[in-house]
């Protein structure tokens, strides 16, 4: 994965750039949690679920299917008027998790076509360091791990922010 709190970053700036009056600050907020969400399954680690399962760490919780059916079931809950665009962009927030982690240079790729093929999916091109996981996060590595993040992730997600609100109208506006 991608640091944590890096996967969050991808809805905060696609919520913002939309703005408010379509995707309000709870869906923002849900957007950001769902982001994260996937990596729960690293408690199949514990449970001793082989990394390389399908039900395994970015197995079946990074797929698309499991996006579309957690945004279908947060959307049904919000029930907002603009309930398409809301459940893109839930859909968004949860999918940007797996395919971010398709652009990371370590581990197992992701399970994204998850029941129809359980191939591990990595993008051609894999700029993003992997995350070094517990102290090895106060490394050398670590250091190297988020400055890829910053110019793979927080500068493109910051680029679509600021085109988003010069772009689309009424996006910094509350209805
Ligand atoms: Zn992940």
């Amino acid at each position: 994965m991608p640091t944590i709190f890096t996967h969050a970053i991808v809805p905060l700036a696609a919520g913002l750039a939309l703005g408010r009056a379509r995707i309000p600050v709870p869906v923002i907020a849900t957007g950001m949690a769902l982001a994260m969400l996937p990596d729960a399954d690293m408690v199949g680690f514990a449970l001793g679920i082989d990394y390389s399962h399908p039900l395994g760490h970015r197995g079946a919780s990074h797929s698309l299917l499991v996006a579309a059916i957690v945004a279908a079931f947060l959307t049904a809950l919000f029930r907002p008027s603009n309930w398409k665009l809301v459940f893109a962009f839930l859909f968004f927030s949860t999918a940007s998790h797996g395919l971010l982690d398709t652009l990371t240079n370590g581990g197992l790729g992701a399970g994204l076509f998850w029941p129809f093929d359980d191939t591990r999916i990595f993008a051609p091109f894999t700029p993003i360091r992997v995350s070094p996981l517990g102290m090895g996060f106060f490394s050398m590595r670590g250091i190297e791990t988020l400055l890829s993040e910053f110019l793979w992730v927080w500068l493109p997600a910051i680029a679509l922010l600021i085109i988003g609100r010069a772009t689309i109208p009424n996006s910094g506006q509350i209805k």
